[in-house]
């Protein structure tokens, strides 16, 4: 059975429910299993069988194997039913439908969820865990969440946890960083136990306040005795990252099930790259048996990632571009810390001496030995705004199938990958984000531009992609705002406190 530990500190053992539960480790450091369940090849072709929920909980319960097996069959059932991710007729009630466009390309949709983003798919599960951790660790206390979003989370870490009882959420997102139908979505947010708060920053700005207050024992001690304890939506928290594990078995499940390949085929999986969270999770699915090759992070302008593949030095001092792939818009990626943790050989103190790096200097460089390690597993390549809006156009004039910004920076990526190696083996391309949240974008890219209404725009996507207009979008613009507060990046630790303690 895992136990988990902190990436910082290999002596701590704990239960899955107690690393979700605390969400990051009181030392700063991330939680992940100290050994990893495989999946064998004769379970993946068994799992053909199974439909979306029935595979999430396979490989869930063999991650989280502390969770009561019915208790965990019914989170997942809750998190994945027909209500919240299939109400989309394209995708026939599967939350993360595979679509082939090209020759051999296959575009993974992890979008079809409440809220039109990917994270949907482990936002809608992690409140059931979170509520369920609660219980197996015998904790009584309320749990607060802070939450930095560079636009996407926040929104479907709101929708999962409204009014779940004994949470409370507060999320800090970029001013100016954010699309206008992301920004929409969030400050009309309904539920008593939420709170949104526009931060004058960017996402890394939101991020630093959120692990300053969590790793803050002072703050902690003095929540305790109200009884109060922090947990985490963002990806730093185990729990976001394990759901994720679960839509690349899938896909290569549904690659067998469809005859696109048979079971054992190596398979290239391609995705745009934020916070490094969900590419993780495609290295975890890898090193759990699913026949992966290259896994290629895919970047936009802010291409630290990319320059970190390629050269070995982490160098977050550099210009932060605003750019129309906005929930990429990341210059320190968390979830890094997690495979450096796994390609130094479990190595918790190298771990702490480069992030204590990067925390004093922006920077770190990394030894050739785990550089070894990292390009044996990733390639890496970036994209601008400009490349983005043409590789839009072209897949939809090709293809008729509308990409959103995000999936067109991994697809445009994934082509010069391909282009430059010879590697024509079969590709999964993760769509992160359905088009509708980046309509703006989307239709000056396909040479629609100037219309003025957002509603409207939202109805010309819909007539020129034949994609149905989705659940919710019509209302979005006639709900009342209830957050319109915003912070200083300094001042957002006080915002929290007074959150915190009403
Ligand atoms: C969050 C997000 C990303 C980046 O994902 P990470 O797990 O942070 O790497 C990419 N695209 C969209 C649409 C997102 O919302």
């Amino acid at each position: 059975m895992p136990l988990y530990q902190s990436t910082r500190d290999n002596s701590i053992h704990i239960t899955s429910a107690e690393a979700i539960s605390q969400g990051l480790s009181s030392e700063g450091g991330l939680f992940l299993p100290d050994t990893l369940p495989s999946i064998s090849k004769t379970e993946l072709k068994e799992m053909r069988r199974m439909d979306y929920p029935e595979r999430a909980f396979f490989v869930l319960q063999k991650l989280l194997d502390d969770f009561p097996k019915e208790t965990l069959r019914a989170c997942v059932n809750a998190a994945y039913a027909p209500e919240k991710f299939g109400k989309n007729e394209e995708n026939e009630g599967n939350p993360a439908p595979l679509a082939h466009l090209f020759e051999g390309r296959y575009i993974l949709e992890l979008w079809h969820g409440p809220t039109l983003a990917f994270k949907d798919m482990a936002l809608q599960l992690l409140p059931h865990l979170l509520t369920e951790a609660g219980r197996l660790t015998g904790s009584k206390e309320e749990k607060i969440i802070p939450v930095a979003t560079s636009g996407d989370t926040g929104k479907a870490a709101l929708e999962g946890f409204k009014d779940v009882s004994g949470t409370r959420m507060l999320v800090f997102y970029p001013e100016n960083g954010v699309s206008p139908l992301q920004k929409r979505q969030m400050i009309t947010q309904e539920g008593e136990n939420v709170c949104v708060c526009g931060v004058n920053g960017n996402f890394d700005d939101a991020q630093a306040a959120v692990k300053r207050l969590m790793s803050d024992d002072k703050l902690k001690a003095r929540m305790k005795k109200h009884g109060k304890s922090f947990s985490s939506a963002n990806s730093i928290n185990w729990g976001r990252l394990a759901p994720q594990i679960a839509y690349y078995v899938s896909a290569y499940v549904d690659l067998i099930e469809n005859e696109e390949i048979t079971a054992g085929d190596i398979v290239n999986v391609c995705v745009p790259t934020g916070n490094f969270g969900n590419i993780l999770a495609a290295y975890y699915a890898k090193q759990m048996g699913v026949p992966f090759g290259k896994l290629i992070c895919a970047s936009n302008q802010n291409n630290v990632l990319y320059d970190f593949i390629t050269t070995g030095v982490y160098d977050k001092n550099r210009p932060f571009f605003t750019t129309e792939s906005p929930s990429m818009d990341i210059l320190i990626s968390s979830n890094l810390e997690r495979l450096l943790y796994e390609l130094s050989g479990r190595d918790d103190e190298s771990v702490r001496g480069w992030m204590e790096a990067l925390a004093a200097s922006g920077k770190y460089i990394m030894s050739a030995k785990v550089m070894e390690a990292i390009n044996e597993h990733f390639a890496a390549g970036w994209c601008d705004d400009a490349e983005t809006a043409r590789t839009i156009k072209a897949v939809f004039d090709k293809y008729a199938y509308m990409t959103d910004p995000h999936t067109a920076v991994a697809v445009a990526v994934y082509e010069g990958y391909r282009a430059k190696t010879g590697d024509d083996k079969k590709v999964i391309i993760a769509s992160t984000a359905s088009p509708f949240k980046f309509a703006d974008f989307v239709l000056t890219a396909v040479n629609l531009p100037n219309i003025q209404e957002d509603e409207e725009k939202l109805a010309k996507l819909s007539e020129v992609s034949g994609m149905k207009l989705p659940e919710g979008s019509k209302e979005l613009f006639s709900k009342p705002v209830r957050f319109e507060q915003t912070a200083e990046k300094d001042a957002l630790y006080e915002e929290a406190e007074r959150f915190i303690f009403g």
